[in-house]
């Protein structure tokens, strides 16, 4: 019988609108090859919800959400909508009550650069003769992110601030299975990374990792790094790691770094899972390029549509079990990247493509 899949298409602002369209296209693609059917819909969420509902998350929009099973999300954000109080803008007025409306707490962020375009990062070619290879799992709804907070004024009239990082077990092991289910379907190596020679958080973080792999993953090589060793290494050898594992602020810091590492933003996929079940027995998700709504190049047709093209093949694999048309997809974007179609932020000043140009070719390959 034909799978049905059933997802929520936001795609936003800037360069949002334009590459959500041909993801959409490659989408369809994938669906006729491998026998699946699409039932989707669109809606505004950030500045386009901003200036056509009054609100960058509008109610119809989450009620569209939660009629899906899953969110491919674009971008949100630009110019246009900085002025408005902190709140009220596109990223936090959107991003972050999606996330906690549908407790996002994982965030899959895979680190990849093909060989081919190796030129991308930052480190010498010699330091990543196969590119990179990597995942980033950073815990999303909890920490210092997370927890009480305040400003007050002193006696003798200085302003103190405080931020706290709370963590109990069952979030730290609810994220550490989702790192074993990752480490499983790749080389069953995980790094946790903490400070837990100086937080106890972290202290709470080490303990509960190594009790809960021991239980439930004896089969995961588990080994343990202070952040500031991790963030170290990152750069000096990215492809020492395989899954790495980590919590909010840790992972948000460490997330960032390792995209850069891995070269433009134009190809960083993500996916932030829910703790809900979907209608296919799977996790509900988010799934977002990393980069931003880049408005200096949006309305130009030059955008990378490879971030938002792999974030749809990241929704099959983990809200649909489509597993099969997912590494298919991402077997069509290495392809054509490596046969030489590219858009300008991979192409190191040779010839370029336009965003449905590079889009077309992926869908060629599929
Ligand atoms: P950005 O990621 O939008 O752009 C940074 C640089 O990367 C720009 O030069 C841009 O052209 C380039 N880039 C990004 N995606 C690309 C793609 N697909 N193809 C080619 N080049 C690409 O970051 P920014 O400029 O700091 O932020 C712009 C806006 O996006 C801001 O309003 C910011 O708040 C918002 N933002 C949104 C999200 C999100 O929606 N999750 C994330 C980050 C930033």
């Amino acid at each position: 019988m034909t799978t049905k899949i059933k997802f929520a298409v936001l795609p936003g602002d800037g360069i949002g609108p334009e590459v959500m369209k041909v993801a959409i296209d490659v989408l369809g693609v994938a669906a006729k090859k491998f026998d699946f059917a699409m039932e989707y819909a669109w809606a505004d969420v950030g500045g386009a919800g901003i200036d056509n509902h009054g609100k960058a998350l509008p109610d119809s929009t989450v009620e569209l959400c939660k009629q899906s099973d899953a969110i491919l999300f674009g971008s949100v954000g630009g110019p246009k909508w900085e002025k408005l109080p902190p709140n009220e803008q596109p990223e936090r007025g959107a991003l972050l009550p999606l996330r906690k409306k549908f407790s996002l707490f994982a965030n899959v962020r895979p680190g990849l650069l093909y060989a081919e375009i190796a030129d991308a990062s930052p480190l010498r070619r010699e330091r990543i003769p196969n590119g990179i290879d990597i995942v980033c799992i950073r815990e999303l709804t909890g920490g210092i992110y997370f927890g009480e907070k305040a400003t007050r004024i002193l006696d003798d009239g200085q302003t103190e601030s405080h931020d706290t990082m709370v963590y109990k077990t069952s979030e730290i092991e609810r994220i550490a299975q989702v790192a074993i289910d990752t480490a499983r379907a790749r080389s069953k190596k995980v790094t946790s990374v903490d400070k837990a020679n100086v937080l106890e958080t972290s202290v709470l973080w080490r303990k509960t990792v190594t009790a809960y792999f021991a239980k439930h993953a004896p089969d995961i090589a588990l080994n343990h790094l202070y952040v500031d060793n991790a963030a170290m290494q990152l750069v000096r050898d990215p492809n020492q790691f395989d899954v790495l594992f980590t919590e909010n602020m840790f992972g948000d810091i460490l997330s960032d770094e390792m995209s850069v590492v891995c070269g433009s933003l134009g190809m960083m996929a993500s996916a932030s899972l829910g703790l809900g079940i979907n209608s296919h027995g799977k996790r509900f998700g988010l799934y977002e390029p990393a980069g931003g709504s880049a408005p200096d190049i949006a309305g130009k047709g030059i955008a990378n549509p490879c971030a938002q093209i792999l974030s749809s093949a990241l929704m099959l694999r983990h809200s649909f079990g489509l597993t099969g048309a997912a590494a298919a997809i991402e077997k069509a974007v290495k392809d054509a990247v490596a046969s030489g179609t590219r858009t300008g932020d991979i192409a190191f000043g040779g010839k370029s493509v336009g965003t449905a140009e590079m889009a077309a070719a992926i869908a060629e390959r599929l």
